[in-house]
């Protein structure tokens, strides 16, 4: 949990100086694209310095350092995920992590408001896929700056300009290589590096174990030495400058364009590139929009964001683990900050549990840094956190859910401890709950972006609120915003149904993109907008 901050070599100290080092930022990918490669990839090319729970799920690679709950552990997965913090070229890099696979969920949308620039991860045979398309649309929301990662090079894939051109056609995005690859997809010899001209050759090592060395090479002895596979990056290179494929950090910063790196992470290649890039050209935090029109300056007294709960070991106990990014000033271990929802004292006390390997917890922590705070249960999911200076945040949007359930308490005596319960997780942001007067209030529909979502309500009900449920999963796959003038033309027509969120806000339920189109096309006029964040 603890973020260790303190720079062994050469501390520099305030704020503006340590903000100016620091990089927050999230990958984003669909399952199999090598997110867990890459994270181990980078670990290993810059230090560690402190892994806020869990980060490493796969292939026993590491072992997990955070097993929350029993169904966590049951399962090998981590529901809810944290941070890595690395530290190169004296910059901290904060890696947070985005959960996918079975645990894909409203959390991962969530943690892309707690990073300053998102990395874009491309498996270069399959292209661009569902999961990233998804988190890609909430990074185009947020404005998020986005590095593109074209992946596993080494491996037969598509044609480079191809997978430039989907990039294009798909995200909207100009992407402008900094790298383009010598040899094609299964034959990854090196990258020329657009920026300076030369050959940067890697050179394998034994199952990518290690840093692989990488040699620079003036252009001419790469054309020798490679031939023809030089002749054609360099060929492909200028096509790509004669169309402006060039990197401009304004259009970047504004999410216009990305940089686009080619890497095999399974060998480590294109992997110091990365870095290199996340120190040079992603943003570093910055001032944080306020609810009330303006922004906290990252030089003001602390703040901080609620962006993830976490339940703790002892469930009994109600124990909460908050995951904050620091927004603004120094957060100290131990100081006493303020709930803005709640105007309520808060103390705080890092993680006591001990997380992996010798890690020492430490006292301090900056803008783009995230926390672990224990003994959170009167925090929820986008509570903000400040000291002396009032300020609060925007709340975390809702994101478009793809999966519905009914629920009901399986004993109607615990109704009371029913309705508790789900009006708790869905203050916590745990599932969404919708609700209609045809439904009624025993059995309201909840509704999530990932099916682990309703295993942890599920799991909760029953063993923190004493109200074990029933979940009834319905046929809907997608929710479109509409207003209360439609909903009896909508609820008419089959396999259709409105359901009203908390907020008051209407949402039509189809079963699939399919059914859309036809109610579109018998009613033109009925208002149905996409959803992406509210
Ligand atoms: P994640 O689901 O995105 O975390 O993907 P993983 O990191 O677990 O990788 C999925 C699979 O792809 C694993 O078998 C990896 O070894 C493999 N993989 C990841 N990166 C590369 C790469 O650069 N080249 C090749 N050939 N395989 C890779």
């Amino acid at each position: 949990m603890a973020q260790r901050t303190v720079d062994e070599q050469s501390p520099p100290t305030g704020v503006a100086t340590q903000t100016a080092r620091r990089r927050s930022f999230a990958v984003i990918s669909h399952p199999d694209a090598g997110k867990s490669t890459l994270t181990e990839a980078l670990a290993l090319h810059a230090r560690a310095i402190s892994e806020a729970g869990h980060v490493h799920g796969k292939s026993g690679r590491r072992h997990t350092v955070s097993d929350w709950m029993d169904m966590e552990q049951a399962r090998g997965i981590s529901i809810t995920s944290a941070s890595l913090q690395l530290m190169y070229r004296d910059t901290v890099i904060n890696l947070v992590d985005t959960p996918g696979h079975a645990d894909f969920s409203e959390d991962t949308y969530r943690v892309l408001a707690a990073v300053d620039s998102a990395v874009m991860l491309v498996d270069a045979a399959k292209g661009l896929e569902a999961q990233t398309m998804k988190l890609f649309a909430v990074c185009k929301h947020r404005g998020i700056p986005i590095t593109t990662v074209i992946n596993k090079w080494d491996r037969p894939g598509r044609e480079a300009l191809e997978l430039m051109d989907e990039i294009t056609e798909r995200t909207g995005l100009t992407p402008t290589p900094l790298t383009w690859p010598v040899g094609i997809a299964g034959d990854f010899r090196g990258v020329l590096d657009r920026r300076t001209g030369q050959y940067v050759r890697f050179t394998a090592t034994a199952g990518g174990a290690s840093i692989a060395p990488e040699e620079v090479m003036d252009p001419e002895v790469a054309a020798t030495r490679e031939g023809e596979a030089w002749e054609t990056a360099a060929e492909e290179s200028e096509l790509l400058a004669a169309a402006g494929a060039e990197h401009d950090q304004e259009t970047f910063l504004a999410g216009i364009s990305t940089p686009v790196l080619f890497a095999a992470a399974v060998r480590n290649f294109g992997v110091h590139a990365l870095l290199d890039v996340l120190v040079d050209l992603a943003p570093p935090p910055g001032p944080r929009p306020a609810v009330d029109g303006g922004a906290r300056a990252v030089e003001d007294p602390f703040s901080a964001f609620v962006f993830k709960m976490q339940a703790g070991m002892d469930t009994a106990h109600r124990d909460r683990l908050a995951f904050a990014r620091v927004c603004s000033g120094v957060f100290e271990r131990g100081m006493v900050v303020t709930s803005a929802r709640t105007g309520k004292p808060f103390a705080t006390k890092y993680a006591q549990q001990a997380f992996g390997r010798d890690r020492s917890v430490v006292d301090e922590a900056y803008p783009g840094d995230v926390v672990g705070l224990v003994n959170a249960a009167s925090l929820q999911v986008g509570d903000t956190l400040y000291l002396d200076k009032p300020v609060e945040f925007p709340p975390l949007p809702t994101f478009a859910p793809e999966h519905f359930a009914t629920v009901r308490a399986k004993d109607a005596g615990r109704y009371k401890q029913f309705r508790r319960g789900i009006a708790q997780l869905e203050a916590e942001g745990v599932v969404q709950v919708l609700r209609s007067g045809l439904r009624g209030d025993q059995a309201p529909v909840l509704a999530a972006v990932g099916p682990m979502q309703f295993e942890v309500a599920q799991h909760r009900m029953a063993s923190e609120f004493n109200a074990p449920v029933e979940l009834e999963p319905l046929g809907y796959s997608l929710a479109l915003r509409t207003t209360g003038q439609w909903a009896e033309r909508l609820t008419a027509e089959r396999d259709v149904e409105v359901l009203r969120r908390e907020s008051g806000e209407l949402l039509a339920l189809f079963p699939g993109q399919w059914r859309v189109r036809s109610v579109q096309r018998t009613h033109p006029d009925v208002v149905l907008e996409p959803l992406v964040a509210a």
